[in-house]
């Protein structure tokens, strides 16, 4: 029996597992920064899996490892979800876990802890094949993407120094082959004017004012903000503006704008704060806001908010043994695309360039979305896929 007849019989042996996995992974809610009591239950489903080593690092992310090759493949979901947003929306209560009609319903069942509970599976297929090739498969459970997207990743690279060869995001794609999606970046910026009495505005200079021209300018700033044949054109938009003054009859001093940037290929942090430069006015300043909140363990480890675009040629490597996994695997060709919304990503490949495709199960559609729910035969698909992807590579995606 082959390699790959041999994983597809598991994954179907153990599909309804898999599918309970996510059900209990469900039931415990996630929130970004309170992700404790659901690591600890990923951990148990870890050891019962098999897995060569389980722990926890400094931060609060889960990593498990299957193998002891030299190199490094790692297979990451973020554990965090969402809240539930309004509950009338829903049909179903988004803590049940329930497996009912072919999916697992309920928040982060898409995004994204299905790809979750298809990696502990996929764990046990390369355990019970005896799998000892030359990959160490690390699969990272991480915490607070959610808050911070890639901050979880730059921990692991650059405090616990696991730097891996290549990677593997399991955000939902619909069991398509993703290679990138657009960066992004937060602004503030901050406008100060002099007050005087709102009964002769002249003798002041209104802060107000001067975020609203500058407000105005950077709609027309993204008209003309450039295109990726790929991953689209970049954006910018204002997002949240804030004020003060000493009374409700005085003209204002003090005025916050906040900006969302999306960045496509070519655009970063330099080049995005260098156009608002060019018509910001005298005295006002622009910063990149920082994010520090502590991690459930209590670990402070800041990053500014700046997310770096990534992409990965259709050509690599690692997108052709994704893509010679998905023949081998299921008989069809994949569909290669990008993700609309930001993932681990922009840490793994934009920051460190560590190549990263995409592969998971659920329809991104229904991320942050109510009555989000995934399929089972996504879950099953998947684990084999991951279980494969480590001998694909060795065969250099043959
Ligand atoms: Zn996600």
């Amino acid at each position: 029996m082959s390699k790959i007849a041999e994983i597809l019989e598991k994954a179907e042996i153990y599909r309804d597992k898999t599918a309970r996995n996510l059900s209990e992974m469900v039931k415990i809610p996630s929130l970004s920064c309170g992700e404790e009591l659901v690591i600890q239950e990923i951990a148990r489903q870890c050891r019962e899996a098999g897995f060569d080593e389980v722990r926890v690092d400094g931060l609060g992310n889960l990593i498990g490892r299957v193998g002891y090759g030299p190199r490094v493949l790692a297979i990451d979901a973020h554990i965090d979800t969402v809240d539930v947003g309004e509950r009338s929306l829903w049909d179903f209560d988004p803590f049940s876990g329930e497996i009912r009609d072919g999916f697992v319903l309920g928040r982060g069942t898409a995004d994204q802890e299905g790809g979750a509970a298809a990696m502990i599976t996929a764990g046990r297929i390369l355990k019970e094949l005896d799998y000892d090739g030359e990959y160490s498969v690390y699969f990272t459970f991480t915490v607070m993407e959610e808050d911070c997207d890639g901050m979880c990743w730059n921990y692991l690279i650059e405090k616990e120094k696991l730097v891996p060869d290549f990677a593997v995001s399991t955000e939902p794609t619909n069991l398509n082959i993703y290679r990138g999606h657009r960066g992004r970046m937060e602004f503030e910026i901050q406008f100060h004017g002099v007050s005087c009495h709102g009964s002769e505005p002249e003798r002041g200079d209104n802060a107000i004012y001067k975020a609203s021209r500058f407000a105005l300018e950077v709609e027309n700033l993204h008209k003309r903000l450039k295109s990726d044949d790929f991953l689209g054109k970049g954006s910018i938009t204002a997002s949240l503006c804030e004020s003060s003054s000493p009374s409700l009859c005085s003209v204002s001093d003090y005025c916050r704008l906040y900006l969302d940037r999306r960045l496509t290929w070519g655009e970063t942090k330099e080049t995005a704060t260098a156009e608002l430069a060019e018509f910001l006015p005298e005295g006002a300043k622009i910063t990149i806001p920082v994010y520090d909140c502590p991690s459930y363990k209590g670990t402070v480890f800041t990053q500014e908010k700046y997310f770096p675009t990534w992409k990965i040629p259709e050509d690599h490597p690692l997108v052709q043994a994704g893509v010679a996994g998905y023949r081998n695997l299921f008989g069809a060709e994949p569909k290669i695309d990008k993700w609309t919304f930001s993932t681990n990503g922009v840490a793994i490949c934009g920051k460190h360039g560590i190549p990263v495709i995409g592969f998971g199960p659920g329809n991104e559609v229904l991320a942050h979305a109510p009555n989000e729910k995934t399929p089972v035969v996504h879950l099953e698909k998947a684990s084999a896929f991951y279980a494969a992807l480590p001998y694909m590579l060795e065969k250099g995606g043959k």
